[in-house]
């Protein structure tokens, strides 16, 4: 959680770290800049080490070399980045977290930035050190005894290019973004003891210092307006439920806003309808949507994006005793429909419901994308490969999937439709909050949709990308951030000013 990367960037006048690092393509010729610092026959030294080691330069790979007696370095560090017509825009972040990979805590390297065949973008550039802060990342405050000494210091690098004005403003919305990742992480990451809805409104409110305006609304004012789904979900709980709202104003007054919404379930025991045991810790996980929209209006504020955002985020915890809600209890959600508790497990789109009414009533959004760990349907269905996307825009699938591909934080639409619809009448009230297995992602859909009236909107069921994530070259994380990326990419692209 502490910071443990230390980046600078310089230009490459002189050297100082222990550990040399260059990157060599599939000719294995080193760049003419990185050349000068290798030292005179290195050249060679370098090719029979690779030759031995059968290293080729494939991307990501690396080989770690000790330097000779005298060379102003402890190691040389080659990683390899591929053919130049293999090399797409995803690798450049991955070409990061892999070089954050091979250093080691604790120890200082330079890192030569220049390839042969042709000079790096600044785009490029930050999205290498975006890599590297990603990878760097570690959660470990808990951990009193088995860390290592050396991992409680950083990794520091200096990034050397020719010319490190040329990427300032890139690498500046490259921190940021970083910085939003790193919060969504934290959020995800923390214990369920520690995160419950107050701490994670607090934690949400702490964007402020960056000029993102705050409500905290709490149960009595939540009463009053009247999202009683959402209460029901919470009554459980020892623990207050809250809604949390962030304004980012980049744009001018006036212009129509972007919102995301997001389901913060502290902890999701089930309530009633109570989980199994085993594994149930990762239901910590289960506001990872939330997560992800703290984490997405910093990055938004932190880079000042030209936008008008709004970030607004359900919490609660769902417990089961003697107060809390029954199979069968039934609700009248602020829409004013009512809905029967099939299954307390179902408690996501509850809270979905109460806060997508809200905000489309409240702020008129030019869309709204709302995320969610919402069902393990969307794990059977999809891996944890993409997001499940379900949109009632064609326009918002077409840039979220491009955003995902270019982000590696791929999406994949799923179907909506009257027949699924049908699938949560209920025999006692306007529609139930669960209708069996077949189709249960399909379905959850359908339901938050009966409270979205003509706004673009889209929902990401994040179910499976969202927490307990697989080893990648950026991520060593189990919350991993996941959705920061890809919405800050829709709006850079899309709806700044
Ligand atoms: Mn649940
Ligand atoms: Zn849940």
């Amino acid at each position: 959680m502490s910071q443990r990367l230390k980046l600078e960037i310089k230009a490459l006048q002189a050297i100082g770290g222990q550990d040399l690092v260059i990157l060599l393509s599939d000719t294995l010729a080193p760049a003419a800049l990185a050349q000068e610092w290798l030292g005179r026959g290195a050249g060679d030294w370098l090719a029979r080490a690779a030759a031995v080691e059968r290293f080729k330069g494939k991307a990501f790979s690396g080989l770690t070399l000790l330097a000779p007696e005298g060379a102003g370095y402890e190691r040389l560090i080659a990683i390899g980045v591929g053919p130049e017509a293999e090399r797409g825009e995803l690798d450049f972040v991955k070409l990061g977290g892999a070089i954050a990979g091979k250093l080691g805590h604790g120890r200082s390297a330079d890192v030569i930035l220049a390839l042969p065949e042709v000079a790096l973008e600044a785009g490029q550039i930050a999205d290498i050190a975006l890599g590297l802060r990603l990878r760097a990342y570690v959660f470990d405050q808990y951990k009193t005894k088995s860390r290592k000494p050396e991992e409680a210091e950083p990794i520091a690098v200096t990034l050397r290019l020719p010319d490190p004005a040329v990427a300032k403003k890139a690498l500046k919305a490259a921190d940021a973004v970083a910085a939003g990742v790193e919060i969504a992480r934290n959020l995800v990451n923390e214990p369920p003891n520690v995160l419950h809805p107050e701490e994670f409104a607090d934690r949400a409110a702490k964007l402020a210092k960056l000029g993102v305006e705050i409500e905290i609304l709490d149960e009595k004012q939540l009463k009053k307006i009247g999202m009683r789904a959402l209460l029901g979900v919470g009554q459980g709980s020892r623990r207050e439920s809250r809604v949390a709202i962030m304004h980012w104003n980049g744009a001018k007054s006036g212009v129509q806003p972007v919102a995301f919404v997001g389901k913060g379930v502290t902890f999701d025991t089930g309530g009633i309808s109570l989980k199994p045991g085993a594994g149930m810790e990762d239901m910590k996980g289960d506001m990872a949507g939330a997560a992800c929209v703290v984490g997405l209006m910093h990055a938004l504020a932190a880079r000042k994006a030209k936008v008008n955002a709004i970030g607004i985020i359900g919490l609660v915890e769902n417990m089961p005793d003697g107060n809390a809600q029954r199979p069968g209890d039934i609700v009248t959600s602020l829409s004013g429909q009512t809905i029967e508790i099939i299954n307390t497990d179902a408690e996501g789109r509850l809270v979905l419901a109460d806060v997508l009414w809200y905000t489309q009533e409240r702020f008129k959004p030019r869309f709204m994308i709302n995320l969610a760990t919402l069902t393990g349907a969307i794990l059977v269905a999809l891996a944890q490969e993409h997001a499940g996307l379900f949109t009632n825009s064609d326009e918002l699938s077409d840039r979220l999937s491009a955003a995902g591909k270019a982000t590696g934080e791929t999406v994949w639409r799923m179907p909506l439709g009257k027949a699924y619809d049908k699938m949560i009448d209920s025999k006692f009230a306007d529609m139930k909050n669960a209708a069996g297995r077949h189709g249960g992602s399909i379905t959850a859909a359908q339901f938050l949709q009966r409270h979205v009236n003509d706004t673009p909107w889209a929902h990401l069921d994040i179910a499976g990308t969202g927490m307990g994530a697989k080893d990648s070259e950026i991520n060593r994380s189990w919350g991993p951030g996941w959705g920061v990326r890809l919405l800050d990419r829709l709006v850079a692209e899309h709806y700044e000013a």
